[in-house]
Formats: C-alpha cells, structure tokens, sequence
C-alpha cells in the first residue's frame, strides 16, 4: 500500500496512492490503488443541495474505502452562500465525517471565529485539517493549541511553516499540477532545516495516524 505523502490535490497524481485526491461525490470513479476525498466545497453550497446529494455523499464516505477524508468542506467569507448556509452544510459534513471515523479537510476564508465555535461546539474525536494554511505564525499557534492538523501548499508564509509541530504537519498541491509535491518538499524542508528524508518520514507518520488509523 503507497501512503500518499500529499493530502490534497485536484489532480490525479502519476502514481495512484501518492495523493488524496479531491473527488466530486456526483461522478465518483476511483482508480484501482487510488485515494480519495469527497465533500461539498463552500462555493457550491449557493445552489443549494438537495437530498439525493445528501444521501449519495453520506452513502460514499460511510462504505466507500477509498474515501479517506471528508471534505474538502468548509467556511469562506468571500464566498456566494450566505454563512448560516454554509455552516449548516459544514456542521452536516462534520457529523458524517464523524460517525465514519474520517477526518475532515477544511477550505477557510475570514471566518476563523465561526470555525473555533463549532469546534468547540461539536468537540469532534476525528482530526480537523486546515487545508491551503497561508496564516501567519500567531495564526498558525493558535490553530495548533485547539487541537487542528495545518496542511500547507505551494503559497503559505515561512515562518508559518517552520513553527508548526512535527506532529501537526501535512503537505499539499492542492491546484497545482500534482508533482509540484517534490519541490514543496525540499522547500518545506530548507525552511525547516531538516533533512527531506526526515521531513518525508515525519508526514507520512502524521498521514497514517490521521488518514488510515482505523
Ligand atoms: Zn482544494
């Protein structure tokens, strides 16, 4: 079994297994060997979801092995659903990714306070991942204290990534072309001034604790 050393991606990477790759629930066709996520992305909640959806989607993360998390999910600001619409659809994907035992990837835009809340709220037994971290240090430690993983991509601030804890790194391409993974990860590792191997070693520690534990 490859573990995938990228956690978020919206390409299918050259070797299925190298990342968890973002699905849409509608079209679901997993490669053999392949690894997957599936939710409803804030920017689609605006045209409403309808109860087909809601089945299918709930349907695909409980029985589906392939699907390792749920989401991505989330909370943005800028985004055209108004937020009570959003939450609802977030707190909605939190329970499934809950009662599945899967963790939860999470897209955040300006509404870091709704997030703490719910957070608080649901106190979630299944890892909350912040996805595309771009926050600033100050930020990055107060995710790290209320328990969340930070995955960090191709744009994010240095001195974020070097402050965050072995034990709560994740790396990702997100929309970038899927092998921008290896360069992510030397570049992860000058700003951290570890050896990539080691930084290698480290994430796929975190990956297996919070993607395949069950
Ligand atoms: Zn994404």
């Amino acid at each position: 079994m490859i573990l995938p050393t990228d956690i978020h991606a919206h390409h299918e990477p050259p070797m299925p297994g190298m990342a968890i790759v973002n699905a849409d629930p509608q079209s679901f066709s997993p490669r053999e060997g392949g690894w997957y996520s599936v939710g409803i992305h804030p920017w689609l909640v605006k045209e409403g979801i309808t109860d087909a959806q809601w089945q299918a989607l709930e349907h695909l993360i409980t029985d589906e092995k392939r699907i390792v998390a749920v989401g991505e999910t989330g909370l943005d600001k800028l985004a055209a659903a108004p937020l009570p619409l959003q939450e609802a659809a977030f707190v909605r994907q939190a329970q499934f990714a809950e009662a599945a035992g899967k963790p939860l990837v999470i897209h955040l835009v300006r509404a870091a306070d709704e997030l703490l809340r719910w957070k608080r709220e649901l106190r979630p037994s299944v890892p909350w991942i912040i996805h595309g971290f771009r926050g600033k240090e100050v930020q990055a430690d107060l995710w790290i204290r209320h328990g969340f993983y930070l995955s960090f991509g191709v744009r994010h601030q240095e001195a974020a990534l070097r402050a965050v804890p072995s034990d709560r790194l994740l790396l990702e391409t997100d929309e970038n072309e899927a092998a921008a993974i290896g360069g992510l990860y030397r570049q992860a590792a000058r700003i951290r001034q570890v050896a990539e191997a080691r930084l290698m070693e480290t994430v796929k520690d975190n990956v297996a604790k919070v993607f395949f534990k069950r």
